[in-house]
């Protein structure tokens, strides 16, 4: 209790501070205004109180007084007229001024002299008139002054006395002198009111103040309180509080002491102090006194959204969805894009439904699939679906929900069929023995997972017996690639034991790992049943090959035998000798089995040792990598690795590895070494040294102008070195070409690109003749093209082109004319010109390689020789070439005789293919064939021709038509 009287006053106090309004004071009585007599009543009425008149700054005022101190045992009387009382003013405050003389100022002659008055007051109903009895009237105060007049300066005193209560209709106050020396100067009977007020939107009736009251109040229009409002009234006619508010109705708003309706555009949805809100977005502007905003068509709230949020459009469907195989077993995770319209709205989320279909039709899925975290109310984007069979196609429907999506036209759904699509096979989990015999063994295996109903494996099976055929560094293993996941090995040898390891190859050819190794032991001879006659014939066949496996591993050991004794005893495999005297190639083909071609040429390298590190070109078959290969005697080489990419054929991995038995062969310091190659597990692979700038053509191109002459003249003498290497062993490339010379750090060239296929396949340039094969027109002699004569004088004329491109650092040779156009001018006797400051002794060169008659072309000897002159005395590389367009291929359009020049510019760069410098030259003001006859090479260069291809066309062009038909002839070989 005194714990909330506390609260209490402490609230009161707070509030005091901020709400205290202005006292009243509702006077009852001023003897000073009066401004006539008073008719107060004095007794004894003579020798009493007497009134005095005095005029003070004018005006004129009554007072009493009484100074009968001589005289003992005084009893002087003043009683003022009836006093009125208001109704709840139940407590007066009396307000007094007045003067006390000091006794001492009489010089001490009165003994009965006093210093004080009394106060009385009489309670009554009704005026009693002059009916005035002492009995009746109690006594409130001894009134004493604070200051006594002793001389002329009248001293005042103010005494306040407060009585009360008071209950009769009015009273009578009265003051009795006992024998001092006493004026009244005023007398004031008020009380306080605080006055009505509305505060916090309740109003209050005026109240007279009387101790701390709490008064009620009532809410002002348009509003309302939970219970009565309340106030305090102090005693000093202060109001205190509220102590309960009033807030105005939804719709309305306070504005000063009143409720005012929401301006149209503004509501305001409940009963709250607020003020009125703007609509919130897509909302029709409001009315007056609006509750709340109505949604414009297409948005909707929820009927959980408070008024106050916007309305928004019911979502679309979720976006992208697609579904990812998960390496787990049988989980796919399904992700998608949030759904173009969201509505903006935080309640998004999106639920999946899983149908499980086959031909037919569609239905639930089963109950065993389930989802992570779970079918609905994700918030994110995606999900997992667990458990799914692999042999199923399941349709999923992810759809998008809101508060508001039931409100849209479609259903926010989008929905995608997957099934399990493992990029990594399954695994083989066990292989089983079915059967046996003492010549073949029944094998079956099991997968991790079932393959989708749609998807067939393959499996590749390697065996081998268990002791290595008794040669401990020879494995044989054969290799079955089988379609189904069983077995029947025949030809084996009795009561052996064999190891299986099985791998399965998915749909696009990717091999999962390998099983573990399985060892079966086939039944001794005892065990065989009757052997049947073809029984007996499997036999003898399983003997032949028994005989030819050894065969085989007699001939591999020979060989290492053989390279270990030439590299002088040396255990490195990866020796890379030049072999002498020069030897014939031999054409893989020769072979009836690739695989042996293989095995005789190249060197069977250990996985383990090779390390990709990055792709650093695309061959026909698959990426090229830079790498690593460790070797135990030269440590840690980098080299190139050529891959075998996913699902080849077994043709395409022979073909593949044709270029390995080829490239075996060779041991020159100008042709690509091979460091062996990777055949026997997963990925083949090829692998050789590794040529750190790349293939010459790009080489050249990005190097345009800034390698010297004479350092070009000795990259050629390197090429033509390995062609005549390769021309000795008889063999032709076919395909010889700056794009198929590799280039490495000591800027040394060598020939690459030796697949079997590869001039059908494997260049871009190949391009069917009419006979049917694929030539790269460019570089290929007349004779090969036009009847496949394919020889090193053929390769001759391939390396005149590469001594034109290395010339012209990486040009591409006859620019844009079309195949068909080339192959017309070379028949026609014309020859590519002289590349821009190319030494003519080299240009020379050239044109003999392009000799027509490939007997009359030099040989590879010949050429290595005369490019050694060359460089032995570098001044021969002096003399540069003519650069005259005579000495030239005729270029299309511009060499016609029929004396017709060109009407403009335009129509001369489309006949020479330079349209796409139509603009360059008008800019330049080039725009008569005048001006373009008066360009100089410098102006080529400025009106913006920079390649330098370009450049040369242009300018051949120029001087051709200076030359006009009359003096363009051809240098005819
Ligand atoms: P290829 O299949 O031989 O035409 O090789 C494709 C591309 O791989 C070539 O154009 C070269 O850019 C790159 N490449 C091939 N072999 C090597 C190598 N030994 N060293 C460096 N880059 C190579």
């Amino acid at each position: 209790m005194e714990h909330r009287r506390l609260h209490l006053l402490v609230f009161l106090f707070v509030n005091a501070i901020f709400v205290s309004l202005q006292s009243r004071e509702e006077v009852l009585l001023d003897m000073r205004s009066s401004g006539g007599e008073l008719g107060w009543l004095t007794l004894p009425y003579e020798n009493g109180w007497e009134i005095v008149q005095t005029v003070v700054n004018g005006s004129l005022f009554y007072t009493y007084s009484v100074c009968n101190i001589d005289a003992v045992d005084q009893d002087n009387w003043l009683r003022t007229t009836f006093i009125q009382r208001r109704p709840g003013a139940t407590r007066v405050s009396v307000e007094l001024r007045f003067t006390v003389r000091d006794c001492n100022s009489f010089g001490g002659a009165s003994v009965s002299c006093k210093e004080t008055f009394n106060f009385f007051i009489y309670e009554t109903d009704a005026d009693v008139g002059t009916n005035f009895r002492k009995g009746q009237f109690r006594k409130v105060a001894t009134i004493a002054p604070d200051e006594v007049t002793r001389d002329q300066v009248v001293l005042v005193n103010t005494e306040t006395k407060t009585v009360g209560p008071l209950s009769r209709k009015g009273f009578y106050l009265a003051f009795q002198d006992m024998g001092a020396c006493v004026g009244i100067l005023s007398v004031r009977v008020y009380y306080k009111t605080c006055p009505s007020t509305v505060q916090s939107l309740a109003a209050f009736p005026e109240t007279v103040a009387n101790g701390l009251r709490e008064v009620e109040g009532a809410c002002v229009e348009n509003a309302m309180s939970q219970s009565t409002p309340r106030i305090f009234c102090t005693a000093e006619g202060e109001w205190v509080g509220p102590v309960v508010h009033c807030e105005c109705f939804a719709g309305y708003e306070p504005v000063g002491d009143l409720c005012q309706e929401c301006k149209p555009g503004y509501f305001k949805p409940s009963v709250s102090p607020e003020l009125c809100l703007v609509c919130p977005d897509n909302t029709r502007p409001s009315a007056a006194g609006a509750t709340s905003c109505e949604c414009e068509d297409g948005f909707f709230r929820s009927p959980s959204d408070p008024p106050t949020s916007p309305c928004s459009a019911p979502p679309s469907a979720p976006r992208d969805l697609i579904a990812t195989t998960l390496s787990t077993d049988g989980r796919l995770q399904l992700s998608w894009s949030s759904p173009l319209v969201t509505g903006d709205r935080a309640d998004l989320t999106y639920s999946v439904l899983c149908e499980q279909c086959d031909r037919a039709s569609c239905s639930p899925c089963s109950e065993k699939v389930h989802f992570e975290p779970g079918p609905a109310d994700l918030q994110d984007t995606e999900v997992i679906v667990c458990d799914l069979d692999s042999h199923l196609n399941y349709t999923f429907t992810v759809e998008a929900h809101s508060g508001v999506s039931q409100y849209g036209a479609a259903r926010p759904a989008t929905s995608i069929t997957a099934a399990l699509d493992y990029t990594d096979p399954p695994k083989v989990t066990l292989i089983h023995l079915d059967d046996r015999s003492p010549t073949s063994l029944t094998l079956s295996w099991t997968l991790s997972r079932r393959p989708p109903a749609h998807i067939s494996h393959r499996y590749e099976l390697m065996y081998r017996r268990k002791d290595g055929d008794g040669e401990r560094d020879v494995t044989t293993y054969t290799v079955l690639i089988l379609d189904k996941n069983s077995v029947h090995v025949n030809d084996l040898t009795p009561d052996t034991a064999y190891l299986f390891r099985v791998q399965v190859l998915s749909s696009q050819g990717n091999p999962g790992s390998y099983s573990a190794e399985y060892e079966f032991h086939t039944s001794p001879r005892a065990e065989s049943r009757v052997q049947s006659p073809s029984t007996m014939v499997m036999g003898a066949v399983a003997g032949v090959a028994v005989v030819l496996l050894v065969v085989v591993a007699v001939l591999l050991l020979r060989k290492r035998r053989l390279r270990a004794h030439r590299r002088g005893g040396s255990e490195d495999p990866y020796f890379s000798d030049q072999l002498k005297p020069i030897k014939t190639y031999v054409d893989p083909h020769m072979y009836e089995d690739p695989n042996i071609a293989i095995q005789k040429f190249v060197t069977e390298i250990d996985p383990n040792a090779i390390s990709k590190q990055k792709v650093i070109g695309v061959g026909e078959f698959g990426e090229v990598f830079r790498g690593a290969m460790k070797s135990p005697a030269r440590g840690e080489v980098a080299v190139a690795i050529k891959t075998l990419k996913p699902g080849y054929s077994e043709k395409q991995r022979q073909d593949f590895l044709s270029e390995a038995s080829i490239m075996g062969q060779f041991s020159h310091p100008n042709i690509i070494r091979l460091e062996g190659v990777v055949t026997k597990f997963k990925h083949a692979m090829i692998v050789t040294e590794y040529m750190e700038n790349g293939a010459l053509d790009i080489y050249l191109k990005d190097r345009d102008g800034e390698i010297p002459t004479y350092q070009l003249a000795g990259m050629l003498r390197g090429i033509a070195a390995g062609m005549k290497y390769l021309s000795d062993m008889n063999y032709v490339h076919r395909d010889l070409a700056a794009r198929n010379v590799l280039v490495n750090s000591d800027l040394e060239c060598k020939v690459s690109d030796f697949g079997l296929s590869r001039v059908l396949e494997d260049d871009a340039e190949g391009t069917y003749t009419t006979r049917g094969g694929k030539i790269p027109i460019r570089w290929t002699a007349p004779e090969a093209i036009a009847y496949r004569k394919f020889t090193s004088a053929s390769d001759v004329w391939s390396f005149g082109i590469v001594m034109w491109e290395v010339m012209a650092f990486g040009e591409r040779p006859y620019w844009d004319m079309s195949n068909h156009e080339v192959m017309k001018a070379i028949n026609e006797a014309f020859r590519l010109p002289a590349p821009m400051d190319c030494p003519s002794a080299i240009y020379q060169l050239m044109l003999q390689c392009w000799l027509h008659d490939r007997s009359k072309r030099p040989c590879f000897t010949d050429i290595v020789n005369m490019l050694d002159k060359l460089l032995q005395s570098p001044e021969s590389l002096s003399t540069i070439a003519d650069f005259d367009p005579r000495v030239s291929i005729r270029l299309p359009s511009t060499s016609g005789c029929d004396g017709t020049m060109f009407r403009s510019v335009p129509e001369w760069l489309e006949s020479i293919k330079m349209s796409q410098y139509n603009e360059s030259f008008a800019r330049a003001g080039v725009s008569t064939m005048e001006d373009v006859l008066a360009l100089r090479h410098e102006d080529i260069r400025n009106i913006g021709v920079r390649l330098p291809g370009h450049m040369k066309r242009i300018a051949y062009s120029i001087l051709g038509l200076k030359d006009e038909c009359s003096s363009l002839s051809v240098f005819a070989v």
